[in-house]
């Protein structure tokens, strides 16, 4: 599993550098992780089907002087494990392959093992061993190929000149039979768990070879496809969809899609709760607003007020509706509006009969301070009927959807005073055609959406 020790440790730089890892990378490990786990798992079993026969160390150390033959390669080396120091093996049965399936090399030693069995003393692995050749093999075990996460009993202190600087932990005991028998008293199926370790900071001096390689796989990485790559296609970007290379047309706009989480083509703008539109390369933004007036006469109570009613309303209204049966409109969208109204008020009284009409706002059924206005309507004179056009605007704040409001009138002169709807005119002999003049026209414009 060099490889995933590869992958994590490349995992473990990405970290370092701030960056995101790569999805693949992810995927590699979970994968290679699985296997481990399926391995670990075989060889349990393995190991349960031998019983007594197969992996099990007995944990006592041998008292009936056996030497172990298996220790040593024929002809025997300077520091060899001596009768006393041996462990009974009668029934320990070596592994002949790594976890990953490639053979363990005949002339290395029983306990040539993995560095994360609990009887290995920290710091101490192949790769830092004086027998450690250049070209992966053991000089004390006939230059056998060994790997960076795996340790034997003959392990030496290396003693290369140009090394100055070694990284050896030697707080755990190091007497080889007080090692066997710490690890005869663990777990023995741990023998075949993989070494979880990273092996940069396993071995930091050996493996700086491997630490410089994972990080010119990784800037590479990031000089393909990163920031500051220098690419000169948008679609080349890590964040940016790559389908735009052949889908994109005229007039597009890169936009931010949170469904793919990339950047991709697309043809509207959304801003706010606002579209903006683009073709032919001009930019139309769509605001909300209606368009209302009423064709028929408004008469006011004797003592209350009432709702102004309208009765007709523009087909191309946007996000602004009128109830025409209450006189209630509905803002479906939170925002500021201008409202502007003009009422035309007939006036049927004579004489001194002038009298006042009252309009002010209400939102959400209440009346809001401070937006009553009020005009005077001449009385008649002769055959003229007094008339007068009343405009005004008022802002509208909402906060929330669908909010409300209505305007409410009233006049001192109730049976006097209409609101009133003049028809069209057709062409006299002394005037031209006039089109009708209706009794309301009012108009509704969102400034700023929240
Ligand atoms: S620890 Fe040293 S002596 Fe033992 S197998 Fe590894 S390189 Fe050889």
């Amino acid at each position: 599993m060099k490889k995933l020790d590869e992958k994590r440790s490349l995992l473990n730089l990405s970290k370092l550098l701030g960056q995101t890892p790569d999805p693949k990378l992810l995927e590699d490990i979970a994968y290679l992780e699985n296997l481990e786990e399926r391995e670990r798992q075989r060889q349990a079993d393995l190991k349960i089907r031998v019983g007594k026969q197969a992996l099990v160390f007995t944990g006592k150390l041998n008292k009936r002087a056996n030497p172990v033959s298996n220790l040593e390669p024929t002809g025997g080396m300077a520091g060899s494990i001596t009768a006393q120091e041996s462990v009974e093996t009668e029934d320990y049965k070596r592994l002949n392959h790594y976890p990953d399936g490639k053979p363990i090399p005949a002339a290395l030693p029983d306990l040539y093992q993995s560095v994360s069995n609990k009887m290995v003393p920290a710091g101490q692995n192949c790769h830092n061993c004086n027998y450690m050749q250049d070209n992966g093999g053991c000089s004390k075990w006939g230059g056998a190929q060994v790997r960076a996460n795996y340790w034997c009993a003959k392990w030496e202190k290396i003693k290369k000149k140009d090394l100055k600087e070694e990284v050896l932990i030697t707080s755990r005991p190091q007497s080889v039979p007080d090692q066997m028998a710490q690890y005869i008293t663990r777990n023995p199926i741990k023998e075949t768990v993989i070494s979880q370790g990273d092996p940069v900071l396993l071995d930091p001096t050996n493996n700086l070879q491997l630490k410089v390689k994972q990080l010119e796989k990784w800037v590479s990485k990031i000089a393909a496809t990163g920031p500051g790559s220098g690419s000169a296609w948008l679609w080349d970007l890590y964040d940016v969809d790559s389908g735009i290379k052949t889908t994109s047309v005229d007039t597009q706009i890169l936009s931010y899609d949170g469904a793919l989480n990339k950047w991709t083509n697309k043809n509207q703008l959304q801003v706010d709760n606002t579209s903006i539109t683009v073709s032919g390369g001009v930019i139309s933004a769509q605001a909300y607003y209606g368009s209302f007036y009423s064709t028929q006469n408004l008469t006011s109570l004797t003592t209350s007020a009432q709702t102004l009613r309208i009765n007709n309303v523009d087909q191309n209204n946007n996000g602004v509706n009128l109830n025409t049966s209450t006189g209630v409109f509905t803002l479906v969208y939170p925002g500021t509006y201008n409202v502007a109204f003009s009422i035309q008020c007939k006036n049927t009284d004579t004489g001194n009969g002038d009298h006042d009409v009252y309009v002010w706002l209400r939102q959400n059924g209440a009346d809001v301070a401070l937006t009553n206005s009020v005009v005077t309507v001449p009385a008649g004179h002769g055959s003229l009927q007094g008339y007068v056009i009343a405009a005004w605007n008022l802002f509208l704040r909402t906060t929330a959807a669908n909010e409300t409001f209505e305007l409410r009138w009233w006049t001192d002169g109730p049976t006097k005073v209409t609101l009133d709807t003049v028809p069209a005119q057709a062409a006299t002999a002394v005037t031209p055609a006039i089109p009708a003049s209706p009794a309301v026209i009012l108009t509704v414009n969102g400034i700023k959406l929240t």
